[in-house]
């Protein structure tokens, strides 16, 4: 068992500005998929390659006002 690879990122929403942190795995093969906003059905994140994003949570990012 290892987490080899594995990173949290974060993705904003084009449309209605959520932002979601999923996580990026390295595969070995080949991984595609898309993420759509859970409020707004816009698509977030699509992606194809190396990597696939998995356990997608809306999160509540603070931008930094000062
Ligand atoms: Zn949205």
């Amino acid at each position: 068992m290892s987490n080899y690879g594995e990173l949290s990122v974060y993705f904003a929403c084009p449309h209605c500005h959520r932002v979601y942190t999923a996580k990026q795995e390295r595969k070995l093969g080949r991984a595609h998929g898309c993420f759509r906003c859970g409020a707004c059905r816009t698509p977030v994140h699509e992606w194809t390659g190396y990597y696939d994003f998995t356990d997608w949570r809306p999160t509540r990012l603070k931008t930094k006002s000062a």
